[in-house]
């Protein structure tokens, strides 16, 4: 199985990129993003804990995302691996991801860097914030808060991958079949 990171900070084009990659690899996408507001929208406990924290810009605990993405990971049939998409945000994450593949005999394939620069994060979101209606693009505070996050506690991930050998930087900037290119010639190698 492939167990590839989809990482970038937020606006990078993630989730526009991932399903391109998921048909191509035969990947199950897991975007704990999606994973969240799904549980927002449902109503559940959890949901309903998560809730103000996205709506702040703020992460959820560590906790919360590693048990989504570990039920995931167990339920999954007939694919070949999976993105993950926005997981993990933390080196904790990272941590407990490397710990939960390692059991199962497998290890992180790749990380998958898309990079934009902090300009183009607020530019994209405001744009995403017109078409797809999620609350935690709409408030330039929020956004703000989302920018600060990622510099303070995902961007380490950076160096984290790095030393694993395992990073894999795609400039973001460009049209979206442009990027899906760059990434594509990037994941064949695997
Ligand atoms: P995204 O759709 O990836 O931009 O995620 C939206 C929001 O969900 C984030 O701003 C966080 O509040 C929360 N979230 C998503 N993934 C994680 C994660 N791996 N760790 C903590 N919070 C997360």
């Amino acid at each position: 199985m492939k167990y590839y990171v989809l990482f970038g900070p937020p606006g990078a084009g993630k989730g526009t990129q991932a399903g391109a990659m998921v048909q191509r690899y035969n990947l199950l996408h897991l975007s704990t993003g999606e994973l969240l507001r799904a549980e927002i929208a449902a109503g559940t406990e959890l949901g309903l804990k998560a809730k103000a924290l996205i709506e702040a810009g703020s992460l959820v605990p560590d906790e919360v995302v590693e048990g989504m993405i570990a039920a995931k990971f167990k339920s999954a049939s007939g694919v070949e691996g999976f993105l993950l998409d926005g997981f993990p945000r933390t080196i904790a994450q990272a941590e407990v991801l490397d710990n939960m593949v390692e059991e199962m005999g497998e290890a992180v394939t790749a990380c998958i860097s898309l990079m934009i620069p902090d300009e183009l994060i607020r530019e994209r979101i405001a744009h995403r914030a017109q078409i797809e209606g999620r609350a935690d693009d709409a408030r330039p505070e929020v956004v703000e808060n989302r920018v600060r996050t990622y510099h303070a506690k995902t961007e380490a991930l950076i160096n984290y991958y790095r030393q694993a050998g395992k990073y894999h930087e795609i400039d973001g900037i460009g049209s979206i079949e442009e990027v899906r290119e760059r990434i594509f010639s990037v994941m064949d190698q695997f």
